[in-house]
């Protein structure tokens, strides 16, 4: 039977040259094409002996669309471009921060050329790549130096190393707080080497608390923005300049995780207000540490900024090595940190301030003009309207505050009982486009918040294939 089956598939050598299977030698290279080939004939003939397929004759046309679809399909990237119209502007899960083109021109020169990482062009002798932005942050923050690292995480760790390994950081108990994807204050400290020495309660914590904490053991005063949950109501906290002079009494640095941090202050653009790094350091923080493809709208990366000689001895650490951030990043960087230069025109240049800066208006008339067309689409099952949203600035940024936005809502017009899978199934059909669509689901119905669709070209060409 075996021998049967066989005789009705193609020969390996005859596909190889058949001319519908010449094009994909070419394209993917015979080696690819040939492995390929092989698996589909070996399933095709496990599926006949399982009886699962008839033993019909299977035409070489046939079998090399098969598999040309398999070797795109290979071929295609596991990093794919989406549309975020989630309404969380900073997403983390899709990547944060858009950079502007002048960070691309230069990664993509970095990317290209040898480069002075680490090497002075004007002595001639090895540099240090911190160097690269240290006047730009020392120009922007007001700060001493400047130190980066891969991410906030690893500032946050790099520093609590170095200044406090060994020794006790005291730490508000309403700032011990957990950001996604694990990172717990407590968890960091202890990996840091640093024993914990929480004060006060969760919602108050007052001067005489970290005062009592002091003693002979302590390295170290810690603060942390609370990022990605507000604490309302009945709540008391020490002023950073207050718990500044506290700490420098008594001999202590004191360490700000801003989390997001801000270069510029962001009511000037209408966002609601988030501390910035020049503030803090004015207040008294020694080190403050942030990340830079949350609102600074960069790269991945972490900024550890603050007095000199303690940034002296986070650069000397050998955890510094293990964290320090690539040529890339520090070319992308430089270029966002550039347009900070210039204020006045950083909300058209940076991608991420453009976008939070969108008024609800420009959005609202995008949903009224898509709606028609996405209606048309989806057909009878669907009701879609044009309504107005409330998206989120995100990573760990103001949480409780809410961006006006405007999006396309997508209610399916069936019976209550099949609407949750007419849902998903809808939600699946969106992200199975070529460049996914991501929404959110959301009070029966599938929401696309138009805040970050500015590709609306791209989008709509894709749209058609959610007839079916
Ligand atoms: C986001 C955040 C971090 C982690 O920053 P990454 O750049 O994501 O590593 C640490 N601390 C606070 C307060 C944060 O908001």
């Amino acid at each position: 039977m075996s021998s049967s089956v066989a005789l009705r598939l193609p020969s390996i050598d005859g596909l190889l040259r058949h001319p519908a299977c010449l094009p994909l030698a070419e394209r993917y290279g015979r080696e690819s094409l040939l492995t390929c080939l092989r698996q589909l004939l070996d399933e095709l003939r496990t599926d006949v002996l399982n009886g699962q397929l008839a033993a019909i004759e299977i035409s070489p046309e046939v079998l090399a669309g098969r598999v040309g679809e398999r070797l795109s399909m290979q071929a295609r990237s596991n990093v794919r471009r989406v549309f975020n119209l989630t309404g969380t502007v900073l997403h983390t899960n899709l990547g944060r921060a858009l950079l502007p083109d002048e960070a691309i021109e230069a990664v993509q020169m970095a990317a290209r050329y040898p480069l002075n990482l680490e090497f002075d062009l004007a002595s001639g002798k090895r540099g240090d790549r911190d160097d690269l932005i240290e006047g730009l942050i020392r120009e922007l923050t007001g700060a001493e130096a400047v130190t980066v690292v891969n991410n906030n995480a690893a500032a946050v760790l790099l520093t609590l190393n170095s200044l406090g390994a060994r020794k006790e950081g005291i730490i508000s108990r309403g700032e011990l707080i957990e950001i996604g994807g694990a990172f717990r204050i407590p968890d960091i400290m202890a990996r840091a080497g640093v024993r914990l020495h929480e004060v006060g309660t969760t919602n108050r914590t007052h001067a005489k608390d970290y005062e009592a904490a002091i003693s002979p053991r302590s390295g170290l005063i810690m603060r942390v923005h609370a990022s990605n949950y507000s604490i309302e109501g009945f709540t008391a906290r020490v002023p950073t300049d207050e718990l500044a002079e506290l700490a420098h009494r008594n001999g202590l640095p004191l360490l700000e995780d801003l989390g997001s941090g801000s270069l510029l202050d962001l009511t000037r653009w209408g966002l609601p207000a988030e501390p910035t790094v020049r503030q803090a350091l004015l207040d008294g923080a020694d080190i403050v540490t942030f990340s830079g493809d949350k609102l600074l709208g960069g790269p991945q990366a972490g900024l550890i900024v603050g007095r000199k000689e303690l940034i002296a001895k986070i650069k000397k650490n050998p955890l510094k090595r293990a964290l320090r951030v690539d040529k890339l990043t520090l070319a992308a960087l430089e270029a966002v940190l550039g347009l900070y230069r210039d204020p006045d025109r950083l909300a058209e240049r940076l991608p991420s301030l453009r976008l939070l800066t969108r008024p609800q208006t420009e959005i609202f008339a995008q949903a009224l003009r898509l709606q028609p067309l996405l209606a048309e689409v989806l057909g009878e099952t669907w009701s879609v309207s044009a309504v107005q949203a409330l998206g989120m600035i995100g990573s760990g940024s103001q949480p409780v505050a809410r961006l006006p936005s405007a999006a396309l809502c997508m209610r399916p017009q069936v019976s209550k009982r099949l609407r949750g899978r007419c849902l998903l199934n809808l939600e699946a059909a969106l992200r199975a486009l070529p460049i996914p669509v991501l929404g959110r689901i959301d009070d029966d119905a599938l929401w696309l918040d138009l805040r970050q669709l500015d590709d609306e070209p791209a989008w709509l060409a894709q749209l058609g294939r959610l007839k079916t």
